[in-house]
């Protein structure tokens, strides 16, 4: 394996480990520059991002990297912008010469935004997001009038950036430049805002959003609690909306759990279209993985992919990276793969994320590690012993199983999900400040993990 093959590996399984926006933030702009004497030397653009990467990916890095190649023993970063010129542009083939999985970089429509792979003819249908899909394919016949805004919500890599922009796309291609469409992430509406303000351009701001006639923002849960841009969206929201344009919405759930959003903004979301994107059954997850395949001009054995769809649960982002991996594994091998090599080469990408765990597994190991019985952890009793277990046990449903809230709360003795989200951002807040209560809540993973 080559040093660019061996690090997009690597980012790809990163990937379905981490936010997209921490991926694109951190990770988007490093690079493997040197491999030798058992240690990896990997290059980031600045400082700030050596030291965040360094501190907090940089053990998951060093893992993945190890399976790669074994040798490696220890990472060293550098800050380096020599490496990083110019190659936006290309298309970074993940294997030598043959090139047939290609990651493109940078191939998005400066004037939209957009990025042309996401289509719906790329776009697999099933139960978890037919109403959102028959929603989407409903707007481009009908822009700006039939559900309007649409808003579609779910859980991390279940496929809302890739429907909302093949909207955009669709769109694209129907109307040629007569219809304009911007797909924003709200980061970047945000820091669009922040920068105007500050320069005094607000009429810019105005005009760049106010003068298109679809306008889509993808994970809209991060512009909230951010007044001035909450009170810019709104009035932009409120100008295209009365113009009939088309404003398309992403989020990680659903208007009413936005916890910090205004209620006039809020009531303006449920007031559109609001669709649901949920985890695909297996069905669906070999239907994507067949689709994948052609995409990416490979094939692999049914039972091999019958394998893949079975053993990986969490979303589809991580359905297709541990896919690619499959396919690299099987080029580096250089071998038809047999079932059980495979099983193990998955579980060793998917490791503790636990591929057996389900919710009333975690309820029991969960309580066990606490010394409690699992019927306290889901009582109503709000006792302190109970409460820390309890919100564990939230946060690994969601963690590792990805479930939605109110679903964690069905399990969790009905409880509500604003209590969910709440315990949810609890346990994380506590991760990252407080290292003993990190190192608790890995051994207790570990014990999920293994049923
Ligand atoms: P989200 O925005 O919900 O986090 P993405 O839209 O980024 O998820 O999807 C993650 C990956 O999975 C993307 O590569 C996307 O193309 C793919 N994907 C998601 N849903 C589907 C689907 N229904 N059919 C085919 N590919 C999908
Ligand atoms: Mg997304």
């Amino acid at each position: 394996m080559t040093l660019e093959n061996i690090w997009q590996s690597t980012l790809e399984e990163i990937k379905t480990k981490i936010s997209k926006a921490n991926f694109t933030t951190w990770l988007k702009n490093s690079k493997l520059v040197d491999l030798k004497d058992g240690s990896a030397t990997i290059a980031l653009p600045n400082n700030f991002a050596k030291e965040w990467v360094e501190s907090k990916y940089g053990k998951t890095i060093l893992g993945i990297i190890k399976n790669l190649d074994s040798s490696v023993k220890k990472i060293d970063f550098i800050v380096s912008s020599n490496f990083f010129q110019e190659n936006n542009k290309a298309k970074i083939p993940l294997i030598n010469n043959k090139a047939q999985i290609e990651i493109e970089l940078s191939k998005v429509d400066p004037e939209t935004n957009l990025n042309p792979k996401y289509t719906f003819s790329s776009f697999v249908v099933g139960s978890s997001n037919e109403l959102a899909f028959a929603a989407a394919t409903a707007i481009t016949k009908n822009i700006g009038t039939k559900y309007n805004p649409f808003f579609v919500y779910g859980g991390v890599g279940l496929g809302k950036t890739h429907l909302i922009q093949a909207i955009g796309n669709e769109i694209k291609n129907n109307f040629s430049n007569k219809v304009k469409s911007k797909y924003v992430t709200s980061e970047k509406f945000t820091n669009d805002v922040v920068w105007a303000m500050r320069n005094k351009r607000m009429d810019d701001i105005k005009k760049k959003y106010r003068d298109v006639d679809v306008l889509i923002i993808d994970d809209i849960q991060f512009i909230g609690g951010k007044e001035k841009t909450e009170e810019e969206f709104f009035h932009t929201f409120n100008a295209l909306y009365e113009l009939n344009k088309q404003i398309i919405i992403s989020s990680d759930r659903p208007p009413r759990l936005l916890p910090t959003l205004e209620e006039r903004l809020r009531s303006r979301f449920e007031g559109g279209l609001v669709a649901e994107i949920t985890f695909p059954e297996y069905e669906m997850r070999l239907a994507i993985i067949k689709n994948k395949l052609i995409e990416l001009n490979q094939s692999i054995s049914p039972e091999i992919a019958d394998l893949i769809a079975q053993k990986v649960r969490r979303n589809i982002r991580e359905l297709e990276g541990i896919l690619k991996q499959v396919i690299l594994y099987r080029e580096s091998k250089k071998i038809e793969l047999d079932k059980k090599l495979v099983e193990e080469f998955i579980d060793r990408l998917i490791k503790t994320e636990s591929i057996n765990t389900t919710p009333s597994k975690i309820i029991k190991n969960v309580a066990e590690f606490y010394s409690i019985s699992p019927e306290s952890l889901i009582s109503q009793s709000r006792k302190k012993e109970y409460v820390e277990p309890r919100q564990v046990a939230m946060y690994f449903m969601k963690e590792i199983l990805g479930m939605s809230y109110p679903s964690i709360g069905e399990k969790l003795g009905n409880r509500d999900h604003t209590t969910i989200i709440h315990g949810y951002y609890k346990i994380n807040q506590e991760i990252n400040k407080n290292a003993s209560f990190n190192q608790k809540i890995m051994t207790i993973k570990d014990l999920v993990s293994k049923g």
